[in-house]
C-alpha cells in the first residue's frame, strides 16, 4: 500500500509574514508531503499590504523550502482547502492566549467542513510576534530586523518612507 500524501493549508493574512510564521513553516516542512500557505483577509484587520504583495514577499523566503508553496484565496477558507485537495489546516500557537480564539475556530472548521487542525508552536523566540504589531512599530520607524525577513524590512521602509 502506498503511503498517504499529506497536503496541509496554512491560512492566515500575513500581513506582512512574520519570522514566527517562517518558524512555524519550516517546522511543517518535515510534517507534511506538501505545505500552501494561503493568503486570505481577515474582514476585520486593516490591510497594510495587498494579498498579492504579502504572496510575493512570501515566494522569496520559501522557494528553497521543498513542498511549500503560496497562494491567495477569497471567501471560506474551509472551502478553498477543499478544492485544493487539503486535509488539514496548520496553525502557529505563540501563546495561552492563542489559544481560546484556535480553538473555536478550529472546531467551527470541524463543524462546518469536518477538517482538521493541527498545531504548531512557534519557537520562543517569537512567541510575542505579531503583524498587527509589526505594521504599528514599522510605521513609526522602529528597528525590526530580529522579527521579520530581510525582503520584509525592506517593503516596509518602502511603503513608510523611511
Ligand atoms: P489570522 O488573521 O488568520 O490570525 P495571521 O497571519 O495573524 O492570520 O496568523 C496566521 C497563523 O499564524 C495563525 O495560526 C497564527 O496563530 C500564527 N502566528 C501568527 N504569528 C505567529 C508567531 N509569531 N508564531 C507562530 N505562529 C504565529
Amino acid at each position: 500500500m502506498g503511503k498517504k500524501q499529506v497536503r496541509a493549508i496554512f491560512p492566515g493574512s500575513f500581513d506582512p509574514i512574520t519570522n514566527g510564521h517562517l518558524d512555524v513553516i519550516q517546522r511543517a516542512v518535515g510534517l507534511f508531503d506538501e505545505v500552501i500557505v494561503a493568503v486570505g483577509r481577515s474582514p476585520h484587520k486593516n490591510q497594510l499590504f495587498s494579498p498579492s504583495e504579502c504572496v510575493t514577499m512570501i515566494e522569496e523566503l520559501i522557494k528553497d523550502m521543498p513542498g511549500v508553496s503560496v497562494e491567495s484565496f477569497d471567501g471560506l477558507m474551509v472551502e478553498y482547502a477543499a478544492t485544493r485537495g487539503a486535509t488539514l489546516v496548520l496553525r502557529g500557537l505563540r501563546s495561552l492566549t492563542d489559544v481560546q480564539y484556535e480553538f473555536q475556530l478550529a472546531m467551527t472548521n470541524r463543524a462546518v467542513a469536518g477538517i482538521e487542525t493541527l498545531f504548531v508552536m512557534t519557537s520562543e523566540k517569537y512567541g510575542f510576534v505579531s503583524s498587527t504589531l509589526i505594521r504599528e512599530v514599522a510605521s513609526l520607524g522602529g528597528d525590526l530586523s530580529n522579527l521579520i525577513p530581510e525582503n520584509v524590512q525592506t517593503r516596509l521602509k518602502e511603503r513608510f518612507g523611511r
